[in-house]
């Protein structure tokens, strides 16, 4: 139940890493990109690393998608600058709004990418958060999401291992404070975390707020109750990250093992805790614009204060293999959606990015106002350095740096 960079593309068993071109010290477990991600030390690995398993005789979601690549149906010259203004001006957009947004006219693009930016710019200025995660626990997971690669449902050869130590959670942290990410995510496969793996992330936690408290530290752990809400929250966690995904209405679709309630119940055991609500999307699964504008609103309605959003990676052993349903265009109109929807939020650019945002990556950022930093869950995204051209070439700065100057 973790966040949906799942959808990557596998990498291959942590006992056979790649070597890079150009060998880089790495701390223990530690990607090429500064993640512990497949190259978890053996000896924290449970077992069967990497070994595909066999995919479990199971009725599992109704894929078949709800829509096909929707054709823009705003006339061209809406007046997008109107919009930004009037929500500037405090009007929210609605979801009559969202679907003009999403069925705009590709020859408005940049109108539309420049409201969004007028929204982005009030709230967040140039700068740009930076998020790392360490992928704790790795597979095995019984529920069944379709564009999961770590159920046991899928198929697709992925690491899997159980809790890593506290040891290799602080040093991931270490890393991740050295390529100033400001938000260290620790993130756990499976429905739901034991009281004693909370613990174990409380634990490091605390040894990493001692010893970085500018860290901004964010666990996702699956379903949770008030109880472990609680401990993570006296531990300094600040923020959880449970995605909706998708939209009420097209949840069951994409999952049968949990309900989307199970997700609302969670967010709001976090809230209650006093913890930040990180919530956000996959996109790409089938959905169609209603969906689309409706989660925006639900998570509106959530006060998720962090909205990750994720672009599918349609992985080989899982039900979504090959479904691509995204052009780069669509994924600019979903982010701006977002940014007209949710003004003051963080907007983050997820898994999938380079995939489906292609060449028109940067463009999301006059959007989005963050990013997961490098690789993802189960597979690499680009490099940290190339992370960092891009916010250089466009004139944003780090938000760290936004601070130091
Ligand atoms: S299958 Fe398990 S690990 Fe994958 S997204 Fe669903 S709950 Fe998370």
């Amino acid at each position: 139940m973790t966040t949906p960079q799942h959808t990557q593309t596998p990498l291959p068993a942590p006992t056979a890493p790649t070597a890079p071109a150009t060998p880089a010290p790495r701390l223990p477990g530690i990607t090429r990109n500064g993640r512990p991600l497949t190259s978890i030390p053996t000896a924290a690995v449970a077992s069967t690393a990497g070994a595909a398993h066999p995919r479990r005789p199971h009725e599992g979601p109704s894929v078949e998608p709800r829509a096909q690549r929707p054709t823009p149906t705003t006339p061209p010259g809406h007046d997008w600058t109107g919009l930004a203004e009037r929500v500037l001006a405090g009007t929210p957009a609605g979801r009559d709004d969202a679907l003009r947004i999403l069925r705009s006219h590709d020859d408005d693009i940049l109108e539309l990418m420049a409201g969004a930016y007028r929204i982005r710019r009030r709230f967040h200025g140039r700068s740009v958060k930076l998020n790392m995660l360490i992928n704790a626990q790795s597979g095995r997971c019984a529920e069944d999401c379709a564009y999961c690669s770590q159920s046991i449902y899928a198929t697709a050869p992925v690491p899997e291992y159980q809790l890593v130590d506290e040891q290799t959670i602080v040093e991931g942290a270490r890393h991740a404070h050295a390529q100033q990410a400001g938000t260290y995510c620790m993130v756990m496969s499976g429905r739901r975390a034991s009281r004693r793996d909370v613990d174990r992330i409380a634990s490091a936690a605390r040894r990493i707020r001692e010893e970085m408290p500018e860290m901004k530290l964010c666990a996702c752990l699956g379903l949770i109750d008030d109880a472990k809400a609680e401990v993570l929250a006296d531990s300094g966690v600040e923020r959880f990250n449970h995605n909706v995904n998708t939209a009420p209405r097209y949840h069951d679709r994409i999952v049968t093992t949990h309900t989307y309630r199970d997700r609302v119940e969670t967010i709001e055991s976090v809230r209650r805790a006093g913890i930040s609500p990180c919530s956000g999307i996959i996109c790409g699964l089938g959905e169609d614009d209603d969906d689309l504008a409706e989660v925006a609103l639900e998570l509106r309605r959530l006060e998720a204060d962090s909205v990750p959003i994720n672009f599918l990676i349609p992985q080989e052993g899982t039900p979504l293999a090959g479904r691509r349903l995204l052009t780069p265009l669509r994924c600019l109109k979903i982010v701006a959606m977002f940014r007209y929807l949710l003004p003051g939020r963080e907007i983050r650019l997820a898994g999938g990015r380079e995939l489906n945002l292609g060449q028109l990556q940067p463009l999301a950022l006059f959007a989005a106002n963050s990013v997961f930093l490098g690789d993802y869950l189960t597979s690499e995204g680009q490099t940290m350095d190339a992370d960092r051209q891009m916010i250089d070439e466009l004139g944003f700065v780090v938000e760290q740096d936004a601070h130091a100057s």
